[in-house]
């Protein structure tokens, strides 16, 4: 990839491999294995396989490292590891870098299957966590110490919308010696401010905005290549958890049309947001961006949009709440985000109904939560169907 390519033109031309055929749009290779011309050949690629040279799917394939090239380029990263959802890019990159003794500090408001991973499983195994509220610069200080190997968190938080200070985190654990990562879905990976700020490594649910059309489950893990061609792809290949070569061809297509899509929904997200605030029948609305969440200021100075999705609160609690939802025409009633169709999602019953009631309660989880993933339908659409449906409220 020609590193002066501006970042869009990289989204399109990024990692490509052509074939001895020439294709334009990028072949997809669907194969277990690969060829040798010679047992030399077989012994040599197994002793160490080159750039190009691949042994079988579990460790890569030239889809799938068509489609790391270009996501590493894209945000910035040296190299890239393709992993079969977002949770298996999470658990490989978490599981890979730390060992028992070692010291965590996370934020407090991490996505479920996230937690599970560094509390129950990585805890079992002897690493220490601690959680503080991502929100507060003071209890990261706190927190991070000399003897902290690993900071993780979410640059914005799901479903609530926290942001952190993300260059005030990374100072600390660098400071430290310690590696942040994060989990950088909500951020979208159009605005990331994640390796300007200075995090190790990026981790994208791709599922969310590079599918960005509610079909293929994926992740990747983006950082320095010693990390990610050392011990993240030797977990990961040996683990597999490797992305498949098809949801490596769709991820490549949808890359090409990513940034005019997550656009044009932050954009729109931020005009409803702007529409909906002050409404009679809702007591908060928050889009990062957006002049009415608390930390606004912070969230502009690391990015020029806030994502795609914005929450609203319900008056009158559940009852009120799924009136609104029951009502909704456009918008469907889901638990993902980031698809091309609009959806509304009540964490507080579905996403996150396990939580135990004071955790909702820190996070601000409540009953009349709704949170929205704008997506590329008309804005003015999305809008009257919102005020439609909280007349019902
Ligand atoms: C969706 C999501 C994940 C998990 O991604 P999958 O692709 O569903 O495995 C992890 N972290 C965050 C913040 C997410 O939104």
């Amino acid at each position: 990839m020609n590193e002066s390519w501006k970042k869009r033109t990289k989204l399109v031309h990024g990692g490509i491999r052509r074939s001895q055929y020439k294709e334009v749009s990028e072949a997809i290779f669907l194969t277990q294995g690969f060829v040798y011309d010679s047992a030399e050949q077989a012994e040599a690629r197994f002793q160490k396989a080159g750039e190009d040279e691949f042994i079988y799917a579990r460790y890569g394939n030239p889809t799938m490292a068509m489609f790391e090239d270009r996501i590493a380029g894209y945000l910035g990263y040296e190299d890239a590891f393709a992993c079969a959802s977002g949770m298996a890019a999470v658990n490989a990159a978490l599981t890979a870098l730390l060992k028992a003794g070692d010291h965590v500090v996370a934020s407090r408001a991490l996505f479920g299957s996230c937690l599970y991973v560094l509390q129950d499983i990585l805890g079992r195994f002897g690493v220490d966590i601690t959680l503080v509220d991502g929100t507060d610069n003071a209890a990261w200080a706190a927190a991070i110490g000399p003897d902290t190997t690993l900071v993780f968190l979410e640059s914005i938080s799901n479903p609530t919308l926290e942001v952190i200070d993300l260059k005030h985190v990374c100072d600390l654990a660098h400071a430290n010696d310690a590696l942040v990562l994060v989990d950088d879905a909500m951020a979208t990976p159009v605005f990331s401010y994640a390796k300007a700020c200075g995090a190790d490594i990026s981790i994208i649910s791709t599922t969310k905005h590079v599918d960005g059309q509610g079909r293929m489950l994926g992740g990747v893990i983006c950082g320095p290549k010693d990390l990610i061609r050392g011990p993240i792809e030797t977990y990961a290949k040996h683990t597999g958890g490797a992305m498949n070569p098809f949801t490596a061809w769709t991820h490549l297509k949808a890359l090409e049309t990513m940034e005019l899509r997550v656009r044009a929904q932050a954009a729109a997200a931020q005009q409803i947001a702007e529409d909906l605030s002050g409404h009679t029948k809702l007591t908060a609305v928050r889009y990062p961006t957006h002049e009415d969440h608390p930390q606004h200021a912070l969230a502009r100075r690391q990015a020029p949009a806030g994502g795609t999705v914005l929450t609203f609160e319900v008056k009158g609690g559940k009852d009120a709440c799924f009136r609104v939802l029951n009502a909704l025409e456009v918008v469907t009633i889901s638990n993902n985000f980031a698809d091309a169709k609009s959806i509304a999602t009540h964490p507080a019953t579905t996403t996150h109904q396990r939580l135990p009631q004071d955790q909702k309660d820190i996070l601000g989880i409540s009953d009349g939560l709704v949170r929205f993933s704008v997506g590329l339908e008309d804005p003015d659409d999305l809008i009257a169907d919102l005020k439609q449906a909280l007349e019902r409220a």
